[in-house]
C-alpha cells in the first residue's frame, strides 16, 4: 500500500540519490511510457562485477534522477494511479537493457514470471477442478519444515490436499533454525532469497540468521500450516507398499509410531547432517569441541584460545565474530576459498532504499530482477569450461587455474582483491590465493571482514596439515602443537549421504541409500525409479554454486511435485514411478554438464563430489532450463499403477 505521507518533494530527491539507475530507468519507462529511455546510446554494460550502475555516466545518472523526480511528483499529484503492465515485447527489451545482454526468446515466460509484472502466480498448480474429497483423502507426508518443506505445505494446503509435516527440530526454519553460530547470515541477496509469493522488506541486503528464521516462522504462521506440523519428530524409516502407500515409522518425545501416506515429499535438504572430521584423537580433547551447525552458546569464548578447523562458508562467517572477543583464534585451512567482494554485505538497507523498493512503481521488481540476473544466470558464462582453454599454463602438476578466458579474468579480478586486502603480508597472501578455478567451490561473499580478521594480532591462519587432536589442542604435521581451550569444527556436512540417516525402502524392498551408495541420482533431482510417489526437494544435482537462489529451485520442485499429485488424483491412480531409462538418460546429461563447469574440475575436492569424483550435488545448466523442465510432469516419463 502506498505510504502517501512519505512522498514529499525533499524525501523523493534524497531517496533518488541512492537509486540503482538501470532499475530506475526501467521503472521510468513504466511510469512515463517513454521507450526512448532504453533506446539511447547510454546503456548499462555488464554489471556482474565493478560498477553497479553499469558504467552509466554521472551526467546521465543525474538526468535520469531529475526525470524520475518529475515523474514521481506527477504520479503523486495524479493520486497514485494504477499503471498498466507493459506488453511482453517491451518487457523483453527492458530485460535486455538492464542485463546488457540480448537474451534468447525462450526466456520470455520465465522472465515475465520472475519479474512478477503480471498478477499471476507462476508456481501455483491448481487442483480446484478435482473433487474435494479426492484431494483431501490423498495424504502427503512432508519430511522437514525448513525452507522447502514450508513451501510444499503451503502449496498442498492451497490445493486442498491432505498433508502432515514432520520435523526433527522443535521449530520451523531448517538450516536457519539450526545454524546459530555468530556471524551466520544468508549469502545470496535477500531480495532473491525469499518466496516468490512472499516478498519481504528485508532490513539488510544479506540478512542475519535471526531475521531469516523470523521470516520463515512468520510465513508458516500466516499461511496456517503450523497445525499440520509435528515438531521434534524424526523419520526413522519408510516402506512402500503397493499400491501407493508409504508406511512411515517416526520417533517423537511420545515414542515411536507409524504414519501412513500416499506420497512423501522429502524436504530435508542437503546440508542438515553436520560432519565432524576424521582426525586422530578428535574425541580426546578435554575442552568444548563442537560443529558450527551445532553451536553450543553456553561456552563463553571471551578471552579463550580457539582453534577453528575449516575455511568454508560457515567458518568464514564465524571467525571474524569470534575473533572480536577471543584471546587467540587459530584457523586451520586446508584449501582457501575464493572470495567475491560485496561492499553492502553487512549493510542495512537505508530508509531511502526501502522507500525506493516499496514505493516507486516497478522499481522493486526491476531491482530484484537485476539481483536475480547478476547473481544468477548472468554468472554462468564465467564458470563454464572452454574445451580449447589451457587451464594449466606451463605446469600441469600445479592443478588447473581456470576453465576459460572469462574464468581466468574472474580469477585475476578476485586475486587483485586479495592482494589489495593482504598484499602487504606476502606470507598471508600466499595462503589466501586459491590454486583452483574460481567457482570450483562455492565463492564466498565478503566486504573485507574476513581478510581484516586474518590480519588481526589475535588471529593466525595455519596451513600446516593437522596430524592429530590432543587433550589440550591440535598437533600439526610439522610437529608444532597449538594449545586451545575450544575447538570449533567448520567442517561441513554429509552432503552426498543424501536423506541420511532415515531409511527408505522402495517397491522392491531395497533401501534407497543402499541403492545409491555415495552416488545419489534422481530424475530432475526429484524422483527415483522404484520409489513410487517419493519426491525430493533439494535432491541430487539441484544445488547451485554461483548462480541463483535455492528458494527458486524449491519453488520449481514443489510446482512439479504438485503437477505429479494432480496427475494421480485426476486419474484416480495409486502411484507413479519414474522410468529407469528416462532417469538414466537425464543423469548422463547432468554428468556431461557438470564436467563442463568449474566445479567439475578434476583438481577440486568439494562437498559437491562423491568419493569417485562425480558431481552428485550440483545443477550445471541455466535457471531457465530448470524452470522449464519442472513446469509440468510429462506422463510419458512414468509408469502408473
Ligand atoms: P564446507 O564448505 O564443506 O567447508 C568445510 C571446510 O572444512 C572446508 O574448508 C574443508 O576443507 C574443511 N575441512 C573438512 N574436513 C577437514 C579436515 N579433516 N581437516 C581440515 N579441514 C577440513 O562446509 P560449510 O562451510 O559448512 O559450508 C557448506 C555449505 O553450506 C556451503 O557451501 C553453502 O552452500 C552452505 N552455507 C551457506 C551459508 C550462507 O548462505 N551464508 C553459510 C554457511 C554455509 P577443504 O575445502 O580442503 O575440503
Amino acid at each position: 500500500m502506498t505510504d502517501t505521507a512519505s512522498w514529499n518533494d525533499e524525501f523523493i530527491e534524497t531517496a533518488l540519490a541512492e537509486a540503482h539507475v538501470p532499475s530506475l530507468i526501467n521503472a521510468l519507462v513504466h511510469m512515463t511510457g517513454d521507450v526512448s529511455l532504453i533506446r539511447g546510446e547510454e546503456r548499462p554494460q555488464s554489471q556482474l562485477f565493478g560498477d553497479p550502475q553499469g558504467g552509466i555516466s554521472p551526467a546521465h545518472q543525474e538526468a535520469i534522477r531529475a526525470r524520475a523526480c518529475d515523474a514521481l511528483r506527477a504520479h503523486r499529484d495524479a493520486g497514485f494511479p494504477e499503471l498498466p503492465p507493459p506488453a511482453p515485447a517491451l518487457v523483453k527489451e527492458m530485460v535486455d537493457f538492464i542485463t546488457g545482454v540480448e537474451l534468447d526468446e525462450g526466456y520470455g515466460d520465465f522472465l515475465m514470471s520472475e519479474l512478477k509484472i503480471l498478477d499471476e502466480d507462476p508456481y501455483r498448480v491448481s487442483l480446484d477442478d478435482l473433487p474435494e474429497a479426492a484431494r483431501r483423502d490423498f495424504h502427503v507426508l512432508v519430511i522437514g519444515a525448513g525452507m522447502s518443506g514450508i513451501v510444499a505445505a503451503i502449496r498442498l494446503k492451497e490445493a486442498g490436499v491432505g498433508y502432515t509435516v514432520v520435523d526433527k527440530n522443535a521449530g520451523v526454519g531448517g538450516t536457519w533454525f539450526e545454524n546459530r553460530y555468530p556471524g551466520c547470515r544468508v549469502d545470496s541477496p535477500n531480495h532473491t532469497y525469499s518466496y516468490s509469493f512472499a516478498p519481504e522488506d528485508w532490513p539488510h541486503h544479506f540478512s542475519p540468521q535471526r531475521v531469516l528464521l523470523e521470516y520463515f516462522e512468520r510465513i508458516a504462521t500466516e499461511h496456517g500450516i503450523r497445525d499440520n506440523i509435528r515438531f521434534s519428530t524424526e523419520v526413522l524409516e519408510a516402506r512402500y507398499e503397493d499400491p501407493g502407500t508409504w508406511r512411515v515409522k517416526v520417533r517423537s518425545p511420545q515414542g515411536e509410531s507409524t504414519l501412513v501416506a500416499n506420497a512423501i515429499i522429502s524436504a530435508v535438504g542437503q546440508l542438515n547432517r553436520p560432519k565432524l572430521p576424521e582426525i586422530e584423537g578428535r574425541e580426546s580433547f578435554d575442552g568444548p569441541a563442537f560443529h558450527t551447525a551445532q553451536w553450543e552458546p553456553e561456552h563463553d569464548l571471551k578471552g579463550k584460545r580457539i582453534a577453528v578447523i575449516g575455511t568454508g562458508a560457515s567458518a568464514f562467517q564465524a571467525v571474524p565474530e569470534i575473533a572480536k572477543e577471543a584471546a587467540q583464534v587459530t584457523i586451520f585451512q586446508r584449501t582457501p576459498p575464493w572470495v567475491s567482494q560485496r561492499p553492502d554485505y553487512h549493510a542495512p538497507i537505508s530508509d531511502a532504499k526501502h522507500w525506493l523498493l516499496n514505493e516507486v512503481p516497478f522499481y522493486g521488481k526491476w531491482y530484484r530482477f537485476f539481483m536475480f540476473w547478476t547473481t544468477g544466470e548472468g554468472l554462468l558464462s564465467m564458470v563454464r569450461r572452454d574445451p580449447e582453454w589451457d587451464g594449466n599454463p606451463g605446469d600441469d602438476s600445479n592443478g588447473e587455474r581456470s576453465v576459460s578466458p572469462a574464468n581466468d579474468q574472474l580469477r585475476a579480478l578476485l586475486t587483485a582483491n586479495i592482494e589489495r586486502m593482504v598484499g602487504d603480508d606476502p606470507e598471508l597472501l600466499a595462503k589466501c590465493v586459491p590454486n583452483y578455478p574460481p567457482a570450483g567451490k562455492r565463492m564466498l561473499i565478503d566486504n573485507g571482514h574476513w581478510f581484516r580478521a586474518l590480519k588481526r594480532d589475535n588471529v593466525e591462519l595455519v596451513t600446516d596439515p593437522i596430524a592429530r587432536i590432543t587433550a589440550d589442542g591440535v598437533e600439526m604435521q610439522s610437529g608444532r602443537h597449538l594449545d586451545a581451550d575450544v575447538i570449533i569444527f567448520g567442517t561441513g556436512f554429509y552432503a552426498s549421504r543424501l536423506l541420511f540417516p532415515m531409511k527408505l525402502f522402495g517397491k522392491d524392498g531395497v533401501e534407497l541409500r543402499e541403492r545409491w551408495g555415495d552416488d545419489p541420482r534422481a530424475y530432475l533431482g526429484i524422483v527415483m525409479p522404484d520409489y513410487p510417489n517419493l519426491f525430493c526437494c533439494y535432491g541430487p544435482n539441484t544445488n547451485i554454486v554461483v548462480n541463483g537462489s535455492i528458494v527458486f529451485f524449491s519453488e520449481c520442485e514443489v510446482r512439479y511435485i504438485m503437477g505429479c499429485l494432480k496427475l494421480l488424483i485426476e486419474g484416480d491412480l495409486a502411484a507413479l514411478d519414474c522410468r529407469r531409462d528416462v532417469h538414466d538418460a537425464y543423469n548422463e546429461r547432468i554428468d556431461a554438464g557438470n564436467l563442463g563447469m568449474a566445479w567439475g574440475s578434476p583438481d577440486v575436492r568439494s562437498w559437491y563430489k562423491n568419493a569417485h569424483g562425480r558431481v552428485t550435488q550440483n545443477w550445471p545448466f541455466t535457471l531457465l532450463e530448470f524452470w522449464d523442465q519442472t513446469r509440468d510432469p510429462n506422463p510419458a516419463d512414468y509408469t502408473f499403477s
